[in-house]
């Protein structure tokens, strides 16, 4: 069977066209697809029975749902979803991620975190990673593969609070600019009039730096932008993340430079404390020469402890004096509220380790 999530709409065309349905049903199940979030394609109840039976034969609705949730007592809440990957060679990362860790083949995390009235899903855009980031959990299991529009989409739909979802951030597992041409068609689905009419201002996606799809992402579309930066020294970023030595992080600001970020859109740089490696004035003073007069935000991340890492996360007063020295040079800089930690939802926890074990 052919998914019809995660399809957009001039493809939807081109299918009812093919079927010999009239041109209109495109847009008919685009929102019944998107807006209406139906399961199946019987409750399209405004195309005819024909049209239905048609459409049956070889297609289905295919909505991924989750099979196991965990609650975090801050009301984090962590879904755990099966999906099916293809592997995709369209970028050599040149990242040797360490598969010491195998994560379960086709296992993948969203996590809902609700702060007053807002509730943003963290969601994955691949099953492991191949970046292999020394830090994360993700990045210790090696990459299993990219993950499809529809097991995008999924996420978004088939989580509890899908109707009044205000966000979504492109920070779970997985480097979302290494799956470009589904993550960008995700977006495209979430922006559209016809689907999900969603404003760009309402995504964030996160990326290590993979310099030929940034480029790409900044010219195609409007939405905020996260860049994961962790030191302002080559040498010293290089010990964490092998990206640095593929894409420099020079390089990635001297893109990123040349775009408008004082209007809608936004940037931010991820920066997570590490006690006695990179939280020290000289690193904070490199930072804020590294982003002088870019307009952007600095969060700073206090450090979840991994196994066979050797850095612990840095006190809360070094955290503290790192935020001040930085907004004192004039980079505002904020330290980021930790959030389900107890179920391994914070960032760089994310491991897909309760595969199976429940039914929701
Ligand atoms: Fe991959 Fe992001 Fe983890 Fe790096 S931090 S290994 S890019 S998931």
């Amino acid at each position: 069977m052919i998914r019809l999530l995660g399809k957009n709409l001039d493809e939807l065309k081109a299918l009812v066209a093919e079927e010999g349905l009239p041109s209109y049903t495109a847009k008919q199940i685009a929102r019944w697809l998107y807006v209406r979030k139906v399961r199946s394609i019987e409750e399209m109840t405004d195309l005819s029975k024909q049209a239905r039976a048609a459409l049956m034969q070889k297609y289905e609705v295919g909505l991924t749902d989750y099979s196991h949730i965990q609650i975090s007592s801050d009301g984090t809440k962590k879904y755990l979803f099966p999906v099916k990957c293809s592997h995709s060679k369209d970028l050599n990362a040149a990242c040797g991620a360490d598969a010491a860790m195998p994560l379960e083949e086709g296992a993948i995390e969203a996590v809902m975190i609700p702060d007053q009235d807002r509730a943003t899903l963290c969601v994955s855009s691949q099953s492991g990673c191949k970046m292999g980031c020394r830090f994360c959990m993700t990045g210790r299991q090696g990459f299993h593969g990219n993950l499809s529009a529809a097991d995008i989409i999924s996420q978004i739909i088939a989580v509890d609070e899908s109707d009044r979802l205000t966000n979504a951030v492109f920070m779970g597992m997985g480097e979302p600019l290494d799956n470009y041409e589904n993550v960008i068609r995700a977006i495209e689905i979430l922006t559209a009039d016809w689907g999900f009419a969603w404003s760009p201002k309402r995504i964030t996606v996160s990326t290590i730096g993979v310099l030929p799809n940034l480029k790409r992402f900044l010219d195609e579309s409007k939405c905020h932008l996260a860049v994961s930066l962790h030191n302002p020294f080559p040498d010293e970023r290089l010990e964490i993340m092998p990206v640095q030595k593929a894409w420099n992080i020079a390089d990635v600001l001297a893109l990123i430079r040349k775009y408008d970020f004082t209007g809608q859109r936004r940037v931010s740089f991820e920066y997570t404390m590490f006690a006695g490696f990179n939280d020290t004035k000289v690193h904070a003073d490199a930072l804020a020469r590294m982003l002088k007069n870019l307009e952007c935000r600095v969060n700073l991340i206090r450090f979840h402890k991994i196994p066979d890492f050797p850095y612990e996360t840095s006190p809360d007063i070094v955290i503290e004096n790192f935020k001040k020295r930085m907004n004192n040079s004039g980079i505002t800089t904020t330290v980021r509220a930790s959030r389900g930690e107890d179920i391994l939802a914070a960032c760089g926890m994310l491991a897909g380790e309760h595969k199976a074990k429940g039914s929701k």
